[in-house]
């Protein structure tokens, strides 16, 4: 059986993960986050050597929703034990993924901004909206709870590099005042409120008519199960840079 660890553990996703886990084929074994304490039964630590952790625990996979800050250690320390690492994170810049991608290379690795399989097919649909499409004006919005600190989400810049893969359109974030709309850009708007769990929607308009593509996640339990499909399928692989597409495929 898989023996996960989970970072960010009493976070929402955390506590999620470790909910969801108990009906599947996985244990988790331990949590990490910045207090010690325990959840749904799963010792939780506050570790100042993740390395030794991890190997104390004969962690397989680490599954981690917490911030960048702390998921950077975390990879680092993978790559020091070869343990897989599902990073459910949001809001790294570009240093951050390249320090993850170096962890990559010394222990498999798989990060998604979205952990839902919906949103999976979403990022495909939009990909050919797009190109189809190729004149329409196009507006990207999002919304969520009141707790989420990055914006836009990170699922939303996902599915706006989808989006530049086929038109050279440039983000406009917000307008106000005299904004008058340029034919290359997209408008990106994020609101939070609430405990929405996510919700993204992309519309294209042009020729008389609306084209709406979008998803709303109803439960925290659809990016926990993803995850965990994604811990589950890790495990055991080469290192490497993996993507969720892969999980959904199988
Ligand atoms: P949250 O604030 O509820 O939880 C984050 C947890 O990380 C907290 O418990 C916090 O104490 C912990 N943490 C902070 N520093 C830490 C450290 N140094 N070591 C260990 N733990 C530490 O946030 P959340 O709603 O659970 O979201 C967490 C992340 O997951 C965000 O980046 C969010 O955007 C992302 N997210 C991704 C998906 C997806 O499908 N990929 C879905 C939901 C949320």
């Amino acid at each position: 059986m898989t023996r996960v660890a989970v970072n960010g553990a009493t976070g929402r996703m955390g506590k999620t993960v470790i909910e969801t886990a108990a009906d599947r084929d996985l244990e988790v074994v331990v949590g990490f986050d910045v207090a010690s304490g325990e959840v749904d039964g799963v010792p939780v630590v506050d570790s100042d050597d993740i390395a030794g952790t991890l190997t104390e625990y004969d962690v397989d996979v680490v599954v981690d929703f917490s911030i960048p800050e702390s998921t950077l250690p975390l990879a680092a320390a993978c790559a020091e034990t070869g343990t897989a690492l599902v990073v459910g994170t949001t809001g790294f810049d570009e240093d951050g993924v390249a320090r993850l991608d170096d962890a990559s290379e010394e222990a498999p690795l798989l990060k998604a901004t979205n952990f839902s399989q919906g949103i999976q097919v979403l990022n495909r649909l939009v990909s050919e909206a797009v190109a189809t499409l190729d004149d329409y004006d196009l507006e990207l919005m999002e919304s969520h709870h009141n707790g989420k600190v990055d914006a836009p989400s990170g699922t939303a810049n996902t599915l706006l590099e989808t989006i530049q893969e086929k038109r050279d359109v440039e983000p406009v974030y917000g307008r106000e005042g005299h904004a008058p709309r340029e034919d290359d850009e997209i408008g990106v708007f994020a609101r939070r409120a609430g405990d929405i769990r996510g919700e993204h929607e992309l519309i294209l308009a042009g020729n008389d008519e609306v084209l709406s593509l979008s998803h709303r996640a109803e439960d925290r339990g659809v990016f926990a199960a993803g995850a965990l499909d994604a811990a589950a399928w890790l495990d055991g692989r080469d290192p490497g840079w993996y993507d969720f597409g892969a999980v959904v495929d199988a």
